[in-house]
């Protein structure tokens, strides 16, 4: 890494222009299995207490459900709370559906996905190296947000959010040959040389595996009802200076994803981002249920003439490595075209 090059971003009021081939998409059911969660991270307007009324599991039907409004997409995206069952309460609520572990329900639910057509991509925090073999021939990729490798207040009641842990768990991945996202959130306390060691220690992580196919760049956003309500965003400026410096510290073939619901993105594609994540045409994004997701018709608009192509839930790379299973093989041949995007 180039220390200098890295300064003169930070400081600088032009930054260095870059103009992908393509920029990429996917198109993804959302499903949040469940909003309970045993962190307590200050930023968060997901989680609800067990005891709230907003608090919820859903059953298989509700999958069901939720599976069958699909029209387009290639993808099933699981997102959780962390590690529920360590609330005594959530824990009677799965016994209910018969299960003991989330990791053994996901796995359920995911089997749901690819008989209805659907790949799965889950996030379920940590998790550890045997729940993650368990999990993976039925998941095309996987991901875990590191979100920063400093340790700050706002996540002094987040046990799952130890750095050490979660970097522990992408390795774990990488081991594996688990396909995989990650990222960081920018704007939560941690310093410019917090960002920078953070995208250092993923560089790292993906040059001993290989297996990191993208990083997410998530700008914190205030909610309501939060400890960190009140508290400002990151500038535009600064998101625009960390993709940056992740284009310059990431080797090529890791993807930098910018979410189009959050921020404008052609311009943090000319910073060097090459991905705009999953959209959801039938399902809201229920982490950021204020930011509606673009249409494909606005994305290409977004985009001014760059040209826009949709991939599925694991990258063109991973694909051609062969890094899939049996279970899903069939699904992936039927939606990727020769070069691994998706086919028309
Ligand atoms: S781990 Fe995720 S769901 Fe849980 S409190 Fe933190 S941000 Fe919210």
């Amino acid at each position: 890494m180039d220390r200098k090059l890295i300064k003169d971003i930070i400081h600088s009021k032009k930054l260095p222009t870059n103009i992908p081939d393509c920029v990429t998409f996917s198109r993804n059911i959302f499903i949040p299995v469940t909003n309970v969660c045993r962190n307590r991270c200050q930023y968060c307007g997901f989680r609800q207490p067990i005891d709230a009324g907003e608090a919820y599991l859903l059953s298989k039907e509700d999958v069901k459900g939720i599976l069958g409004k699909n029209k387009s997409a290639t993808e099933a995206l699981f997102t959780f709370g962390e590690r529920p069952e360590e609330i005594p309460k959530f824990k009677e609520w799965l016994g209910d559906l018969g299960y003991s572990k989330m990791v053994d329900y996901l796995v359920d639910l995911s089997k749901m996905a690819i008989d209805s057509g659907l790949l799965p991509h889950s996030n379920m925090g940590l998790l550890s190296y045997d729940e993650l073999e368990l999990l993976k021939p039925l998941n095309a990729s996987m991901g875990l947000m590191l979100e920063t490798t400093a340790t700050l207040s706002i996540h002094e009641r987040s046990p799952g959010k130890d750095p050490k842990k979660r970097i522990q768990t992408i390795c774990d991945a990488g081991k594996l040959n688990i396909p995989f996202t990650t990222g960081i959130l920018i704007g939560i306390g941690e310093s410019w040389e917090d960002r920078i060691d953070s995208l250092l220690k993923i560089g790292d992580l993906h040059v001993r595996y290989g297996h990191i196919q993208e990083i997410i760049i998530q700008p914190f956003t205030p909610k309501p009802g939060t400890k960190m309500s009140e508290c400002p965003p990151p500038s535009f400026d600064d998101i625009k200076k960390t993709v940056a410096i992740a284009h310059e510290i990431l080797p090529k073939e890791v993807h930098i994803q910018v979410p189009p619901n959050l921020t404008s993105p052609y311009e943090l594609v000319l910073c060097g981002a090459s991905d705009l994540g999953g959209v959801s045409e039938q399902t809201i994004d229920y982490i950021n249920p204020e930011s509606e997701w673009p249409s494909q018709r606005k994305l290409m608009e977004m985009m001014q003439g760059i040209n826009l192509k949709e991939r599925l839930p694991i990258y063109p790379l991973f694909i051609k490595k062969g890094w899939y299973s049996d279970e899903i093989s069939n699904l992936i041949r039927k939606y990727s075209d020769k070069k691994g995007f998706r086919k028309n």
